[in-house]
Formats: C-alpha cells, sequence, structure tokens
C-alpha cells in the first residue's frame, strides 16, 4: 500500500523533475548548439573580413611598389626606398637590379633571397613562386621599374612579413569575438596562426588549407580559400563553449537544483500529509475504542476544518454512547425489575406496580395507571408512583374513554394536550396500551405526562406496546395462579373452602391461638335427615340446599372465620378470637338461619334444620385432632338431643341446664 505522502511525493517531484529536465536540455542541448551556430556565422564573417584585410593590404603594398619603380632612375635610390617605407611604416622596401639589392629600406626577410623576391607577388598564388621555406608569410608586391625608353631599372619591392604579432593587430581591427584565433596558410607552406596555442595552431592551419568539418574538438572553424587577390586560406575558429557556461558546471547546478527540490518535495509532503497522518491516527483511535481523542485544528485550512468536524462527530459519539448505556442501564435495571416481578406469580398489585414503573420510565412519564378488565367495564387498579391521585372515575364501561376504548378493541391510542378524559389525571398528554394474551384483552396500561412535556410520539407507543406483551402474559398468569390456587382450596360445589383448607386453617390458627393465649374455637354442622331430602326432591335439589347452606353461614360467619365443607352434608366453622360463649351465640345464629327460612330451589320449597357441635381451645384440648373429636362429640350429643340445636362438647364447660337448642 503506497502511502499518501508517498504519493504526494513522487506526484511532486515528477511536477518540479519535468521542468528541471526541460531546462537541462534547453541548457545543456539547445543552447550550445545555437551557440555554436552563433558562432559558425561569427567566425565566418571574421574569416572574410580577414581576407579582405589582406587583400585591402597587398592593393596598399601594390601602390607603394608602383610609386617606388617610378622612382627607380633617380640619383637617391635610398631616399626612394626611405618614402616607401614611410608610407608603409610596418613594411620593407628595395630595389632589385640583376638579383642584388641596390636599395633598401625597413627590415628584409632574411629568409627569402633578394632573387626570390622579384617572383612573388600577393596578388598571386604563392604556389607558383616555389617550393616552400619557412614561416611566416610575407605580403609582398613587386613592380618592374623602367626608364623612359622603356629600359628595365631593376623591380621595385615592397613588402611586410605577417608575423603574429602583426596578423594580430590585423585582427585586432576587426574587433572579432573573444578568443577567436586566426590562421592562415599560404601556399609556399607559409602561415601563422594568432590567439592559440601551438598544438591547436597546426590544427587551424590543416584546417584553412584543406577545409572539413566546421567543428573541429572544442572550435568551431570556418574558412575562406585562397583567391587571385588574396593568396593565402584563412580559418578563424572559436570555443563557443568559452563564451557560455561549462557543461559541468550546468550538470552541477541541475544535481544541487535536484537536491534543493527534492528537499523541498519531502518538507511540503510531510507538511501537508502530518495534518492527515495526524487526523487518520486518531480516526483508528477511535475505532478502537478510544473516545476521549481529540485532533488539534489551528487554522482554517479544510484539514482543521475536517478536523474540526472530526472532534465534533467523536464528541456526540460519545455523547451518544454516554446516552446509550445510560439507557442500557435504564434497561437492564427495567429487566432485571420485570424478571422480579415475573417470579412474584402470586402478587398481583406488587407485579403490576412494577409493570407501571417500567412502563413510566420506559416512556419518559410521570404518572401511570392499570385498569382491568371485570366483566363489562374496565377498573382502575393500581398507579404508580404510589399514593399518587387515582383517576376520577375507578370503573368504566368498556368502550368508553381512554381506558374503556382501548380495553374494547385492544388497540394503543395517544391523546394530545388537553385531551385528557376521566381516565387520566395531569391533564397533559397520555398514551394507553393494551395488556393482552393473544387476543383477551385483561386490562390497559395508561402512562401520563405533565403539561408542560412533550406529547408521545410512535416510538413512545412502540415502547409501551413491547412492553405490555409481556406484561400482559404475567398478569395473565397471576391471575390463572390465583384461580388455581382458589380452586385447590374450595369446594367445587358449595364454594366454601374444601376440606383440606379446613385442615391448614385450623392447623394455622391452632397454633396462633396456643402461642398468643387467645380464644379459638369450632363449629362442626350437620344437616338434620337430609337424607330425606334426598329421597324426596332428589339429589340436584339437595345439592343446591347445600350450595345455600354455605352461602347462608358465609353471611352468618365474620370476615376472619373460615367456613369449610367437612364432607358430605357436614360443614365446619373455624372462629379465631372466640370463645365458647362467642361460638353459642354463632351457633344459635346458624341453627335459626337455616330453620327460620325455608330453602326454594326451582319450585321446591325444602324445609331443613342444623345440629351443631362445639369445640372450644383451650377447654377441649390443645392439638386441631382434640377439637374436632370434641366438636363431633358435641354434634353426636345435639343429634341425641333431638337435632335442630348446638351442644357443647362435654369435656368443656358445662352446657346451661337441660337441651340448649339454638334460640330455644
Ligand atoms: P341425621 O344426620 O340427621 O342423622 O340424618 P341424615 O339423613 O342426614 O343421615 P346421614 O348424615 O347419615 O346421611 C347423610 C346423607 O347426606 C347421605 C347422602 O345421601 C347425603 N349426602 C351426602 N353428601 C351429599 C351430597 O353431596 N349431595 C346430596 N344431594 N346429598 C348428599
Ligand atoms: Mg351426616
Ligand atoms: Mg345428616
Amino acid at each position: 500500500m503506497t502511502s499518501v505522502r508517498s504519493r504526494l511525493a513522487t506526484t511532486l517531484a515528477v511536477v518540479l523533475v519535468l521542468p528541471a529536465i526541460a531546462v537541462i536540455v534547453a541548457f545543456g542541448v539547445k543552447v550550445p548548439e545555437q551557440a555554436r551556430e552563433a558562432a559558425s556565422v561569427n567566425m565566418l564573417t571574421t574569416a572574410r573580413a580577414v581576407a579582405l584585410s589582406l587583400t585591402t593590404r597587398c592593393l596598399a603594398l601594390g601602390e607603394t611598389a608602383r610609386a617606388l619603380a617610378l622612382q627607380a632612375g633617380a640619383k637617391n635610390l635610398a631616399a626612394a626606398t626611405d618614402e616607401a617605407t614611410r608610407r608603409q611604416p610596418t613594411a620593407f622596401a628595395a630595389l632589385i637590379r640583376g638579383g642584388r639589392v641596390v636599395a633598401s629600406s625597413g627590415q628584409l626577410p632574411t629568409d627569402l633571397p633578394p632573387g626570390r623576391l622579384a617572383g612573388l607577388r600577393c596578388t598571386r598564388r604563392l604556389a607558383e613562386s616555389g617550393p616552400v621555406t619557412t614561416d611566416p608569410p610575407v605580403l609582398l608586391e613587386v613592380v618592374s621599374a623602367t626608364d623612359a625608353t622603356g629600359k628595365p631599372l631593376g623591380e621595385a619591392v615592397v613588402g611586410q612579413v605577417l608575423d603574429a604579432v602583426a596578423l594580430g593587430m590585423v585582427a585586432a581591427k576587426l574587433d572579432p569575438r573573444d578568443g577567436t584565433a586566426i590562421a592562415l596558410d599560404c601556399p609556399d607552406g607559409r602561415g601563422v596562426v594568432t590567439g592559440t596555442d601551438a598544438a591547436t595552431a597546426a590544427v587551424l592551419r590543416t584546417a584553412a588549407r584543406e577545409g572539413g568539418p566546421e567543428r573541429i574538438g572544442p572550435w568551431q572553424v570556418a574558412r575562406v580559400a585562397a583567391t587571385e587577390n588574396q593568396g593565402c586560406d584563412v580559418a578563424a575558429a572559436v570555443q563557443p563553449a568559452a563564451g557560455g557556461r561549462p557543461m559541468s558546471r550546468i550538470v552541477a547546478v541541475f544535481v544541487a537544483g535536484l537536491a534543493v527540490a527534492a528537499w523541498l518535495v519531502l518538507r511540503v509532503a510531510d507538511s501537508l500529509t502530518r495534518p492527515i497522518l495526524a487526523l487518520t491516527e486518531a480516526a483508528e483511535r477511535v475505532a478502537r475504542g478510544d473516545l476521549t481523542t481529540r485532533t488539534q485544528a489551528q487554522g482554517s485550512s479544510e484539514l482543521d476544518r475536517l478536523s474540526d468536524a472530526f472532534n465534533h462527530m467523536t464528541d456526540e459519539l460519545q455523547a451518544k454512547l454516554g446516552e446509550l448505556e445510560s439507557s442500557r442501564n435504564l434497561l437492564r435495571e427495567n429487566v432485571g425489575r420485570l424478571g422480579d416481578t415475573l417470579q412474584r406469580t402470586h402478587d398481583l398489585d406488587g407485579l403490576l406496580m412494577t409493570v407501571l414503573g417500567a412502563a413510566a420510565s420506559a416512556t419518559v412519564s410521570q404518572r401511570a395507571t392499570v385498569w382491568l378488565v371485570e366483566g363489562g367495564s374496565v377498573v382502575a387498579r393500581v398507579s404508580s408512583p404510589a399514593g399518587a391521585p387515582r383517576p376520577t372515575a375507578r370503573r368504566l364501561p368498556l368502550g368508553t374513554e381512554l381506558a374503556g376504548v382501548v380495553a374494547a378493541d385492544g388497540l394503543p391510542r395517544r391523546l394530545g394536550h388537553g385531551q385528557g378524559d376521566s381516565t387520566t389525571v395531569l391533564g397533559g398528554p397520555a398514551l394507553a396500551a393494551p395488556l393482552r394474551r393473544g387476543h383477551h384483552v385483561l386490562g390497559v396500561i395508561v402512562v401520563e405526562r405533565d403539561p408542560e412535556q412533550p406529547a408521545f410520539d410512535a416510538d413512545d407507543e412502540a415502547m409501551l406496546v413491547s412492553l405490555a406483551g409481556p406484561a400482559g402474559i404475567a398478569v395473565d398468569n397471576v391471575m390463572l395462579h390465583r384461580e388455581a390456587q382458589r380452586l385447590s382450596v374450595t369446594d367445587p360445589l358449595t364454594g366454601a373452602g374444601n376440606l383440606r383448607h379446613m385442615t391448614t386453617t385450623l392447623a394455622r390458627e391452632v397454633e396462633r391461638a396456643t402461642r398468643f393465649q387467645r380464644p379459638l374455637s369450632l363449629l362442626l354442622l350437620d344437616l338434620d335427615f337430609f337424607k330425606n331430602v334426598n329421597d324426596t326432591y332428589g339429589h340436584t335439589v339437595g345439592d343446591a340446599v347445600l350450595r345455600e347452606l354455605a352461602r347462608r353461614l358465609a353471611s352468618c360467619v365474620r370476615e376472619v372465620d373460615v367456613v369449610a365443607r367437612y364432607g358430605g352434608e357436614e360443614f365446619v366453622v373455624v372462629t379465631p378470637e372466640t370463645d365458647i360463649e362467642g361460638a353459642e351465640r354463632l351457633a344459635a345464629r346458624i341453627c335459626e338461619a337455616v330453620r327460620e327460612e325455608p330453602f326454594v330451589v326451582g319450585d321446591d320449597v325444602v324445609q331443613v334444620t342444623v345440629s351443631v357441635g362445639i369445640a372450644s381451645l383451650p377447654q377441649h384440648g390443645s392439638a386441631s385432632g382434640d377439637l374436632v373429636r370434641a366438636a363431633d362429640e358435641g354434634l353426636y350429643a345435639a343429634k341425641h338431643a333431638g337435632r335442630d340445636r348446638y351442644r357443647v362438647a362435654s369435656s368443656g364447660e358445662p352446657a346451661p341446664a337441660g337441651d340448649v337448642t339454638a334460640d330455644r
């Protein structure tokens, strides 16, 4: 994987290096090329100018030679030659007759015998003049002198040795380019070079003589070949690089420039990518779960804005995580509470209070009420928080008001501000959801908020519905449990307690009475001649008589007394906090309640009576078995005494004198 930094560095390098290469190509190739072209033109001009100067010089020498020839017959020949050298200060002049110098002025070249001089002419090609001798060349004009009759008077010679100094002076007048070397190569083998060393001089002389390539080594060479008027070949040469920068310096500057560019590229790439790197590292830390990570933004660049946005995002994330954490804690708390509640399957109100607490906290409500369906109504059962004011209506017909409507159709509903009804208390927004098991609606949860709070929304509704689901099942379970429990201690025919209920109740009450030394009595009842009732009216009527007897017994006793069917047509009443006298009063009341009002079953009117045996604690023993036995004895006594009466067991306090019968 290539990092942004290296990619950026590569891009910048390419961007910088390409122009640099273009520059080096321009400076390294194009510029020298142009320099050479310019030098080539310049050298050609210089060579031509030198050639022209030589021709001009020869013409001037010729002029002077002709003037000297006119003086060849004069007496003072020395004056004539002096005059000639005066006219041409750098030249020499001589009059030659018969191969001998008769008069001369200036320095004649020592390597040329006077005889040879007569044959040399500037304007002729020197090759025709004989074999090569030595340097330097001599510019020379020779004019034949005659007298008036045409008789030869000799040769007038005016010439100039063109050594390096003289050539340099000629060249200097042309103002050539710096470093220009000029070579003359003459056909007689003479030659001269100015402006360079001996080795190069030989090369340049060859170039002047033979022509050839324009570039010789570092030299840019131009050549002008000898003509009729200009006896020597001329070459002018220059080293173009000498006028410009050496290649090595350009390369050095280029390399240094590259190094600086590379350093700059790395610095720029580093400064550009450092914030990105910091941001990337911060993002990675956040991804690993460290939400305290923040980045530093100091300016207003795009990266700083990105950094700000990152910090803002992390703040939000942290805040949301905090909210999530607290709502998770709340959920855990509610689940725990609900779990507790589901275990309390025998405590309906406790379960409902827990459900209400969870509902209020899940929907952020200030108040909650559970309404339970009872027949064709809904009844307000419990409200949360405990002690809060209850709805004005306690019982509503199904289909009326918020709770009644939700209980009727089993669908959740919301009320906005000011829409409250007698189901609600606070006058703010309300929300109701059914407590149900399958299609069976058991009740309704109503939650409310204070008027200044916002209305409930769809999320709140969904939350309450999802909470009401399991709560409905739990409530139904509690009710089923209660019913099962009730049935387990209830006699199915009469609805009174069954034998088991009597046994456990009696055992508990005996223990309590004994521990606290409180009175306790037991009444054992048996319908008189009940067999006859069955025989006369049938078993169904007999059953109805037993149900009615249970109802009358229940109406005779106190809340704390327990009525149970002992078996067949025998019943038991356990009466806590009741001594023998109290029990006798109760027995008398029971006998009367049975005797005084016939039992009406359909069209049948059945007259029955009951006999009662009484036993009390502590008079008749200390265990429940003692009491039962004693009561049975009392019952037997009552039967024996003629029925429709009560008897206290004999081991107890003696009954009032004679047969004691109820109300008799
Ligand atoms: P007494 O007790 O006065 O001595 O006479 P009795 O006719 O009541 O005699 P007993 O107690 O021996 O008879 C009990 C009768 O009660 C027998 C039975 O037909 C009737 N019986 C017992 N259980 C039921 C019941 O569940 N339904 C009906 N219809 N009759 C019952
Ligand atoms: Mg009986
Ligand atoms: Mg009986």
